[in-house]
């Protein structure tokens, strides 16, 4: 049996397998490892998996990108969804209004998306050291805005032979997340809070990996790193399941016609959720567009819209955190599938000017396939507003990011197609934001804890708050300090 090889999308002549891709998680020369070519799919392939449940579904299409055996996979998709979501179906669908698919990722042990790729990660590593029989530990290191903190320390604690490590940016998250962080359980789980914002745990972190004194340590000590962010392929690839998976559904249960087009709307940060909708699209989902939303950290809709990445500009810290990104790392990937021979040219740009601009058969390509808009952050609260008074439907601030550029989309559009929107976080993961968007009461004076927002938010809303966050309540905070984003290698060095 022959499987899917990968490149790098900055050097070429690599062609290494899937296994291989995720224990490096990032290339040698600083690029990222994409498929040599994308799987096809054709519409019976479609109205099969629609009778299938969820594991089965994410069966059938990893092992399209994996050199896994049966057993192995299986183990990995068994391992990572089960009884940890509060959804039996693991993801579900709520459609509101005629076109409007609210697609619920956020059903898993830590409340947000990033655990569907998040619990099957760490499966999914340590079946491929185990094929390379690499016998040493492993140390993952996590740049996180947020939400990937929590989710890979939960995906990750107190799995064999591997430690992991996350940076967050001290005030880029929300009270909760900062919870979820700091009261992580497990004996092989180090937490920092960074002075900085994400860009700078991302580059921080990025540096460790070409560090010559953190090398030569780790390799002393027979430690080998990973990463557990969106730039590892194994991070990916999960999440192209439940695009297909969510059409599926859609064909099978009649609610598009089989020949109907639906766009996928998706509130974007790190480029990796709308990339695996991308390879959804390649894989045969009939998407007339990939719709990108942003917040006010509004660089990919001025690139998709003028196909000037311009990194020089203020940043933004907003109610939707995990989206407060001014590099969007997954971009990479995308444009090396739509010009691989300039991808080295934009990115020496890119680290030399803090700029590029793509040429105009990129542009007209990601015109076709990409709509992409802003959302600012009046408009984020009165979107929760809009969409609870409408449809009595809570939503988080990232969602309502995507609900409110899918409305803007149809109304200049016209577009009336059947949108799926990446519903990515529960709202009691933004409790403040989302408290303030409901009632209005954004008195500074009087913050109200994490806890005493649920049982508020629960009151007004009727919607229970998810288990594993009022769990928090009772948990000692474990991660306390503060460090400087120049303390990122020491902090690295110790746990050496
Ligand atoms: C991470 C995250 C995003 C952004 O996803 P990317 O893959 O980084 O584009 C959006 N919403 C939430 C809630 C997230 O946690």
């Amino acid at each position: 049996m022959s499987f899917l090889n990968y490149t790098s999308t900055r050097n070429p002549s690599i062609n290494i397998s899937a296994a291989e891709a995720i224990i490096k998680g990032i290339s040698a020369e600083g690029g990222l490892f994409v498929p040599t070519e994308i799987p096809k799919l054709k519409k019976s392939d479609f109205l099969a998996l629609s009778e299938k449940s969820y594991n089965s579904r994410a069966y059938d299409v990893l092992k399209l990108f994996l050199d896994f055996s049966e057993t192995e996979l299986q183990n990995c998709v068994t391992n990572a969804y089960g009884k940890n979501f509060a959804a039996s179906d693991i993801v579900e669908i709520v459609k509101l209004g005629s076109g409007a698919y609210m697609l619920e990722l956020w059903h898993g042990p830590t409340a947000a998306f990033k655990d569907m790729a998040l619990q099957i990660l760490p499966h999914m590593l340590t079946t491929s050291l185990k094929k390379f029989g690499v016998d040493g530990k492993t140390l993952i290191l996590v740049a996180t805005s947020g939400d990937t903190g929590k989710a890979a320390l939960d995906g990750f604690k107190d799995i064999n032979g591997i430690n992991i490590a996350v940076f967050y940016p001290e005030d880029g998250v929300s009270d909760m997340q900062k919870l979820q962080m700091a009261t992580q359980e497990g004996a092989n789980v180090h937490v920092f809070a960074v002075k900085g914002n994400f860009d700078d745990c991302q580059n921080g972190v990025k540096a460790v990996f070409t560090n010559s004194e953190i090398i030569a340590k780790a390799a002393e000590n027979n430690i080998f790193f990973s990463s557990a962010n969106s730039i590892n392929w194994g991070r990916l690839c999960p999440q192209i399941v439940y695009y297909i998976s969510a059409y599926s559904d859609m064909l099978g249960q009649g609610q598009i016609a089989k020949d109907e087009e639906i766009n996928i709307c998706v509130p974007t940060g790190n480029f990796g959720n709308i990339l695996a909708a991308y390879y959804a699209k390649e894989m045969g989902v009939p998407v007339k567009k990939l719709i990108c939303a942003s917040n006010t950290n509004n660089i990919l809709t001025d690139f998709i819209n003028t196909g000037i990445y311009d990194r020089n500009r203020k940043f933004y810290t907003t109610v939707s955190p995990s989206m407060d990104i001014l590099i969007s790392s997954n971009l990479e990937r995308l444009l090396y599938h739509l010009s691989p021979e300039s991808i080295n040219q934009w990115f020496t740009d890119l680290r030399e000017k803090g700029r590029f601009e793509v040429d105009e058969t990129v542009k007209n390509t990601l015109h076709n396939w990409f709509y992409a808009g802003w959302c600012n952050e009046d408009d984020t609260k009165r979107t929760i507003k809009e969409v609870f008074d409408t449809y009595d439907y809570l939503i988080d601030p990232h969602t309502a990011v995507g609900y409110k550029v899918s409305e803007d989309y149809r109304r200049k559009t016209g577009d009336k197609s059947a949108t799926i929107i990446a519903s990515t976080a529960n709202p009691y993961k933004f409790g403040t934001a989302v408290y303030e968007a409901l009632t209005g009461n954004d008195n500074p004076d009087t913050p109200m804890n994490e806890f005493a927002l649920i049982t508020e938010l629960e009151r007004i809303s009727a919607n229970a708050c998810p288990e594993t966050l009022t769990a928090i309540m009772n948990k000692p905070i474990r991660f306390k300090e503060v460090f400087d984003k120049s303390e990122i290698p020491q902090a690295v060095l110790k746990i050496l």
